[in-house]
Order: C-alpha cells, then sequence, then structure tokens
C-alpha cells in the first residue's frame, strides 16, 4: 500500500489549485484524475477572473469572490517563477455591457444593491453611459446603452493555468495519476484508502474535487455534493490586432489577439452537443455590442458543461462522519483557484476550514421536514 499526507479526487482547475496549495503547504499528495472521458469544465472555460456579477444577496460569496482577485497576482507570479509558465493574468477591471435601457436599469439596481450588501467592506463601482464606455472600448455599437464598471474584475489563460498548477504540484513532489477514476473507497475518520490499477493508496486526508463527478462520489465520505451540469457555448475568432483593453463578461480578447464570444446558460444535462441557435444569439450579441466584430472569421466554438451547485455559490465541507474528508465544489473555478490554492489548501492542510466557510457549507440545502 502506497501511503501519502493526502488524496484529492479530481485534477481540474479545483483539484489543481487545492493539490498545489497542499504541496505547498509541505504534503506528500497524490491527485487522481479520471481523465478526458469525463466532463473537464477546465478546459472549455471562459477565462474571466470575474468579480462584479458575484454574490448579490449573498456578500460572503462577493468577500470571497474579491479575496480571490486579490489572491490571483500572487498566484500568477508564483506559477511564473516556479514552473516559467506565464499564465497570462491581466486586472485591469471589467464591463457588463447593457443593450437597451431596461437592462441598464437592471443592471444598477443590481450593482447598488450589492453595495448596499457590501456594508464596510465596501463595492466600488459605476455605471457608465455610452460615451465614457465608448472611450474606454473602440468601434462600440449604438444598441450599447452603457455599462457597469468595477475594478476588480480580470482574466486569464484557463488552459496555461491547469497546465501550470499541475507542474508545480508535480515539481513540488506531488503524484498525478491520471487515467485513474475512482468509484469506491473505505471510509474511516482519518483514514481513506482508494484502490487503483497501480494498488491501494491511503490517506488520513481526502478531498473531493472531481467537478460533476462530486454528485455520485461525496456521499462515500460522508459528504453531499448536489452540483449539476449547466451548458456554456462558447465562439472564438480568428486573431486580431488589440482592440480590446479589458474584458466585458461575454466579449474578451485573449493575449493572443482572438475574441473570445460567450457563453450561454443552458438546462440541457450532460448534452455537450452544440447549437446554432444559441450560437447565433451569442454571436448577434456580439454584434450588437461591437458591429466590427462582423468582420473577423470564428475558427473555434465549443460546449462544455459547468459545474453548477444548486445556488450558484460554492460548496465547501468537512465531513463530520469521516473528519479529514473535505469537499470543493464551484462554477468559477477560474476565478476562485487563487483562493483555493492560496487560502482553502492552507486550511484543509490544518484539517480545520475557518468559520467565514460556514455558509458554504451543504447544509444550508438541508429542509426542514415540517412535524
Ligand atoms: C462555458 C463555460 C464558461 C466558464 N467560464 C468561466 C469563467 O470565465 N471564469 C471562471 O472562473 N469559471 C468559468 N467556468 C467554470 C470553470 O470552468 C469551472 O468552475 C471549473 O473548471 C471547475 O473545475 P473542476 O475541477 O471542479 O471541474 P472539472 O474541470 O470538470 O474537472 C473535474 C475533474 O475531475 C475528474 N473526475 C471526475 N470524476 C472523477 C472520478 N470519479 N475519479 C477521478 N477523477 C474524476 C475529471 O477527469 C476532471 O478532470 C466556465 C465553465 C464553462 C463550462
Amino acid at each position: 500500500m502506497q501511503r501519502f499526507d493526502a488524496i484529492v479526487i479530481g485534477g481540474g482547475l479545483v483539484g489543481a489549485a487545492i493539490a498545489h496549495g497542499l504541496a505547498r503547504e509541505g504534503l506528500a499528495a497524490v491527485m487522481l484524475d479520471e481523465g478526458d472521458v469525463a466532463f473537464r469544465a477546465s478546459r472549455g472555460n471562459f477565462g474571466l477572473v470575474w468579480v462584479q456579477s458575484k454574490g448579490a444577496g449573498a456578500p460572503h460569496y462577493q468577500r470571497w469572490t474579491r479575496r480571490s482577485a486579490d489572491e490571483w497576482p500572487a498566484l500568477a507570479a508564483e506559477l511564473a517563477k516556479k514552473t516559467g509558465i506565464a499564465v497570462g493574468h491581466q486586472r485591469p477591471g471589467g464591463l457588463h455591457l447593457c443593450l437597451g435601457e431596461a437592462e441598464f436599469a437592471e443592471r444598477r439596481d443590481r450593482m447598488e444593491r450589492m453595495r448596499r450588501e457590501a456594508g464596510n467592506f465596501g463595492f466600488e463601482y459605476r455605471m457608465l453611459d455610452y460615451r465614457d464606455v465608448a472611450d474606454l472600448l473602440p468601434g462600440l455599437g449604438p444598441a450599447v446603452s452603457g455599462a457597469s464598471w468595477t475594478p476588480y474584475d480580470g482574466h486569464a489563460n484557463p488552459l496555461k493555468l491547469l497546465r501550470a498548477l499541475h507542474q508545480s504540484f508535480v515539481d513540488r513532489g506531488g503524484r498525478y495519476m491520471p487515467n485513474t477514476k475512482v468509484s469506491d473507497a473505505a471510509a474511516a475518520a482519518h483514514d481513506f484508502r482508494i484502490a487503483t490499477a497501480a494498488g491501494e493508496i491511503a490517506a488520513p486526508k481526502v478531498v473531493v474535487a472531481a467537478g460533476l463527478g462530486n454528485a455520485a462520489l461525496a456521499s462515500r465520505f460522508g459528504l453531499d455534493a448536489p452540483v449539476k451540469p449547466e451548458r456554456g457555448q462558447i465562439l472564438v475568432t480568428e486573431r486580431a490586432q488589440t482592440l480590446l483593453p479589458m474584458p466585458t463578461t461575454t466579449i474578451r480578447q485573449t493575449e493572443e489577439g482572438s475574441i473570445m464570444l460567450g457563453d450561454s446558460q443552458e438546462d440541457v444535462g450532460f448534452d455537450t452537443s452544440q447549437k446554432a441557435a444559441v450560437m447565433q444569439v451569442i454571436a448577434r450579441r456580439a454584434v450588437l455590442s461591437f458591429p466590427w466584430l462582423r468582420e473577423l472569421q470564428i475558427v473555434r466554438a465549443w460546449a462544455a458543461l459547468r459545474v453548477m451547485p444548486p445556488d450558484g455559490l460554492p460548496i465547501y465541507d468537512q465531513s463530520e462522519r469521516f473528519p479529514g474528508a473535505f469537499t470543493v465544489n464551484c462554477h468559477s473555478g477560474v476565478t476562485l483557484a487563487a483562493a483555493h490554492a492560496n487560502l482553502l489548501a492552507p486550511m484543509i492542510a490544518a484539517d480545520a476550514l475557518d468559520p467565514s466557510l460556514d455558509l458554504f457549507s451543504a447544509k444550508r440545502f438541508d429542509v426542514p421536514v415540517a412535524a
């Protein structure tokens, strides 16, 4: 039997961020990953490190997201230094474009609500009119009524991020086991054993971070992870000269020059097929926002499944039945990568989640049975 300090199940952005963080804390960890046959949001996402839309009605989520965005420069610098991989993180602020007055009014109400709910923590935002936005982004379409802006937002290259997290983990002595699907485990407090093709592995700590796989796996460890798939489709244009100095919620220019157009939110189960009608909606909105986009060729498009908790907020728990088992679930694994690596992993290493994360427990879904 091979013994480790921690087993991480899942090698997507969530598992890899935690594994990287645990290895940095000095733990001998192993990361088990099902591989290419699994659904992998980490390879199909939009790459935003996005704060401004997160946490209306849930200020603890806004705070956690902001903390992650604040940790991002340190994570990017550390990964570049340790692995030589620049993950392309930029934080120029971000815009949410509104088409028409109704969208603008709705957005203003939402942003003001978030400012109120932030209390002393603060929430810096501005509602910009057409002229303000046109000064920031060239070639703005007349259909744009304005935008919300915050300084907190940014973006990165999510594939380089995933690669860098894996490399950093392995460089620190972590063991990566690809093509290893976990379907069963023997669980006891601080004693977890998993059979793999390479023999049994054991550790006093396990982190269930298998994306959509968590829904079936969590109960084996006395945990609950009621995540469901939500499909998102993305279009990518050919490369262009640098035109967009900051990302918007659904249009961003990559470091290499491509313009990414996203991304739908579809409740279609595990169907990863692309739909022309949805792609048309994405393209139409993009061209209304920037008519010059019409001139660019679409060179790639894909659909991928988000890992969606019922209320859209992350789920973090340590098992009460089997202490030492943790679960981590979220639908913003790029944005929260820095919080997972720099804040959550040290808590898991120390065997105790900070009480500030209590509101992220899956207990919030427990409904009292009427007497
Ligand atoms: C269209 C789209 C756009 C998005 N845009 C953004 C964005 O702009 N910003 C942002 O922050 N987030 C975005 N996301 C979300 C982000 O991609 C996810 O939150 C993140 O990738 C989730 O990572 P994960 O590791 O939990 O899941 P996954 O990436 O799905 O990885 C799960 C891993 O677990 C493995 N696995 C599954 N089951 C098992 C098992 N039983 N045993 C072993 N291994 C297993 C799989 O092989 C897989 O590698 C987007 C997602 C989509 C789909």
